[in-house]
């Protein structure tokens, strides 16, 4: 999985694309970034089986969880705007774990879920994927794994891939907003 640094990152690409917010503008990018990391609130299903990672990487990383995303987003706020905003944000969360390294089987996310139980992955890996421990770790091993330099690298890959793309997104939006 990624962490919820590349997944911000990409709402704040998407936002500045969308056009002027339905809403005000904190509330908008709040908004954002919780539908950009929402798929990974399946961790706290887990929890109360110990193992944060039992449902994870389930239906929530699905296209069909986006959509609904999507369409409870729009009827939540009334607008036709934030249900899109809703669905690229969780989209765009699925888009970047797909890319991402996966070191536990299932490897990948279930994209077509429920029309597929295939598991999808790209051929190859753009990001690191986050290290936070495996069941039975000790709570002292999970918090080494959590403050790793593996999890410092993978910060700083996405953010080095990521930020790029977070800032045309505002150069291009403020380009097309100057011109119409
Ligand atoms: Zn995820």
């Amino acid at each position: 999985m990624s962490t919820p640094l590349g997944h911000s990152l990409m709402a704040a690409a998407i936002v500045p694309l969308t056009g002027k917010p339905a809403m005000p503008a904190w509330r908008l990018w709040l908004f954002a970034l919780f539908a950009a990391n929402a798929p990974d609130l399946d961790l706290l299903a887990g929890l109360p089986y110990h193992d944060p990672n039992l449902f994870h990487q389930g239906p929530s990383h699905s296209l069909s969880f986006a959509l609904l995303f999507g369409v409870l987003s729009g009827m939540f706020f009334r607008s036709a705007r934030a249900g899109m905003i809703g669905l690229l944000c969780y989209a765009s969360h699925l888009l970047l774990d797909f890319f991402t390294y996966d070191g536990r089987p299932p490897y990948g996310i279930p994209l077509l879920w429920p029309f597929s139980e295939n598991y999808w992955h790209a051929p190859f890996d753009l990001f690191m994927g986050v290290r936070h421990g495996v069941p039975g770790d000790s709570p002292a091993e999970t918090l080494s794994q959590i403050f790793s330099w593996h999890n410092v690298r993978t910060l700083l890959v996405e953010s080095t891939l990521l930020a790029p793309l977070t800032a045309a997104s505002l150069f291009l939006s403020r380009r097309i907003g100057r011109t119409t």
